[in-house]
């Protein structure tokens, strides 16, 4: 960081998945100017609402800026002391898995790597999870069981040359607006190219859609057992693909037999008319994305659901060509950075299998540490049930606020007081979970903070400083080095940021013979001044991509034992949390166009609020009537976890006896918008995924 001289920095934008570049102008070591970057290949000098806002989220008011124990101000060396002492402390009397990290994807790839070397290759435990399990560990679970690998075969480019773009269980024009753009131009330029929403919501995703299916919810497993099933009876399998590179098809085809048109019309709740149109655009296109979000992860059977998707591209041989293929889009700015490295409880490190040996062996002579985590930890959900029972004993929590964002937050909440020791690593000074810190140590934000994240696209990006730490704030990556050196342990000495890189580049590349695509050897061995200058690529980077890859699986060749994609047979589940006389409305949760999560920064300017001021319960007119209830007027909200109000608003594009409340205000609000206290933490039995799409309440006049 240079001082005094102005200058232009290209950073990455802290928020979506879509990883848009920014260049922010530095003068007299202030930000002074934000735009997009015009060289980004992510978003081409484009912004949404939220990314150009964020120099309007950085002000200091708020800030945690020196560490604290007990509320009192510390020097780092105490607090860091402290730390190591009491982990050390609870591993020696209870054992190493009664300690656990709960992790974000917003901290970049270097801290997650440290974090997680320090869990499974130091302490020896698998407990570190990410808030990234709300996000996408389902498409995680599902491209491991198809393709061997969790990896995302498509690339921006393809959403702009295909002929026909499934939009499913994702609002994309309001949570991932920079792709939606895209879509908007790419369709002006080839009227041609159909786009179809597929979503219990009419969103403003719908505004792009040649076809809606409002379906019911829950039901999108049906919806492509379906499309599976007409293919095979119109000509639309591809079976010299099937044969070639697939195996499990007959299997796959037999569970989506039963499936016919009249009988996915009944069950999504949808007609056969609407249905057959849209199965039969899928047909014909020569090309088609699928692209989809939370609403086909956040689900008791997202795996499931996401397998149907990659069934239906496997069967039409429509993937690894351009503009076309199953396409998850991440929710945060590097929870794709995160699996790269190993930040879930069930994964090892460079994408390899925590329950193998040979991979344990591997990775712990790589790492040359004194053990190796050689089962999985507890996911976000069962580590948060393990502190409640006293099973974990201590938790670091890093850059989340589990306690807003968490279904069922009497739980948490419970759990968090159970626990003997709460480390909270944050930049800001209060939120809901920092309330239950012991310890809180002040984490450098974005614009200070200094490394790499990964976008939906497998696009490595800088995430540069352009400012210098505020007050005492370090970086999270430095933080946990500090405690892992003093609870003992050598292997935390990286000097500099671009070394963590390196090391993790490196642990890619150890003795992977092609059996891993994630293969950084091609940065493996990039100086400080090359790793600052890194342009953005997009992974493998090896001898094969020098320049990184765009599109992967071109020549249909997957990393399962026999090289084939995996057909997997699945029967479509209901959700789990079911409506009843007690609670009879349907609810389903998800993010507003200009807030980012629980609000910790984007809720720091004013401008970011016109949109959508207040927590709403989004209300179809028959039920608002039902209710006697009109627009802003106040509803209690009750299911059988918890409690919220929020202020009604009345909208036709509501199904009937289903409703609809954003993700971001907490219990602090005055109107006590808090939506994750309304759902039970149920899981998906594969991916520990909470359905939080679904839940059953009593809606009430207040
Ligand atoms: Fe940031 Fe996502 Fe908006 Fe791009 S689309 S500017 S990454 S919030």
């Amino acid at each position: 960081i240079k001082t005094g001289e102005p200058s232009l920095i290209q950073s990455t934008c802290a928020y979506c998945g879509v990883g848009c570049g920014v260049d922010i102008g530095v003068a007299d070591g202030k930000a002074t100017s934000l735009v997009g970057s015009a060289a980004h290949p992510s978003n081409y000098g484009r912004l949404c609402v939220k990314g150009s806002n964020l120099l309007n989220t950085i002000d200091l008011t708020g800030r945690l800026l020196s560490p604290e124990i007990a509320g009192e101000q510390v020097s780092w060396d105490k607090a860091t002391d402290y730390v190591a002492e009491q982990f050390n402390d609870i591993i020696k009397k209870y054992g190493k898995d009664s300690v656990a990290f709960y992790v974000s994807g917003q901290l970049l790839t270097e801290d997650y790597y440290i974090a997680n070397k320090l869990m499974k290759g130091y302490i020896g435990s698998g407990n570190i999870d990410t808030n990234s399990r709300l996000c996408m560990s389902s498409a995680v679970s599902a491209y491991k069981r198809a393709f061997g690998e969790d990896v995302v075969p498509c690339t921006y480019q393809d959403l702009e040359e295909t002929d026909l773009l499934l939009l499913t269980g994702s609002n994309a024009a309001w949570t991932h607006p920079v792709l939606y753009q895209r879509i908007e131009r790419a369709k002006k330029i080839n009227p041609a190219m159909k786009v179809v929403v597929i979503d219990p919501r009419k969103t403003a995703t719908c505004e792009l859609a040649d076809n809606f299916i409002q379906l019911k919810p829950g039901t999108d497993a049906a919806f492509f057992n379906g499309l599976l099933h007409f293919l095979s009876e119109n000509q639309g399998l591809d079976t010299d693909y099937i044969a070639q590179h697939t195996e499990g098809f007959e299997q796959a085809l037999t569970q989506a037999t039963s499936w016919t048109v009249t009988k996915v019309a009944e069950f999504c709740q949808v007609s056969i008319e609407e249905l057959t149109t849209v199965y039969q655009l899928f047909c014909s296109s020569e090309k088609a994305i699928t692209f989809y979000s939370m609403g086909i992860n956040q689900s008791s059977s997202g795996v499931d659901k996401c397998q149907t998707i990659i069934n239906c591209h496997l069967a039409s041989g429509k993937i690894g060509k351009a503009g076309s293929g199953p396409f998850s889009i991440t929710g945060q700015p590097n929870a794709m950075g995160g699996r790269e490295v190993g930040g879930l409880a069930n994964q090892l490190a460079a994408h390899m299998d925590i329950d193998n040996p040979q991979h344990q062996d591997k990775v712990q002579r790589f790492w040359q540490s004194p053990t190796i985590a050689n089962k999985q930890g507890a996911k976000a959900i069962d580590l948060f049930d393990k502190l409640a029972s006293g099973e974990i004993k201590a938790v670091w929590i890093m850059a989340t606020n589990p306690v807003v964002s968490l279904p069922n937050r009497a739980k948490i909440t419970a759990a968090l007081k159970k626990c003997e020791l709460v480390v909270v690593s944050d930049c800001v000074e209060q939120n809901d979970t920092l309330a239950f810190a012991d310890v809180k140590l002040p984490a450098t934000p974005w614009l200070e903070k200094n490394g790499t994240v990964t976008n939906s696209e497998r696009r490595i990006s800088r995430q540069r400083n352009a400012v210098l730490p505020a007050g005492q704030a370090k970086h999270d990556w430095q933080i946990i080095q500090d405690v892992a050196t003093k609870m003992g342990f050598s292997g935390f000495d990286f000097d500099d940021v671009s070394d963590v890189f390196k090391e993790h580049a490196q642990l890619t590349q150890f003795e992977n013979d092609g059996e891993r695509l994630l293969d950084l050897s091609g940065l493996s061995q990039l100086t400080a001044k090359e790793y600052n200058e890194l342009a953005p690529i997009q992974w493998p980077v090896n001898d094969a991509n020098p320049e990184g890859c765009a599109r992967v699986y071109a020549d249909g060749k997957f990393n399962t034992p026999s090289g084939k994609a995996k057909f997997i047979p699945v029967k479509p589940q209901l959700p789990l949390q079911k409506t009843s006389a007690e609670f009879p409305f349907v609810l389903n949760s998800g993010r507003l166009r200009d807030q980012w999560h629980t609000m910790t920064r984007t809720g720091k300017t004013n401008k970011l609020s016109k949109h959508t001021d207040k927590p709403y319960l989004y209300l179809h007119p028959t039920d608002a009537k039902a209710l006697a209830v009109q627009n802003d007027d106040m509803l209690s909200i009750t299911a059988s976890t918890g409690q919220a109000i929020a202020h009604v608003k009345v909208d036709a594009k509501q199904r009937l006896g289903e409703c609809f409340m954003p993700i971001h205000w907490n219990q602090n609000y005055a109107s006590h918008g808090n939506v994750s206290d309304l759902y039970q933490s149920i899981v998906d039995p594969l991916s520990g995924q909470a359905e939080s799409k679904q839940g059953a309440v009593a809606l009430g006049k207040k």
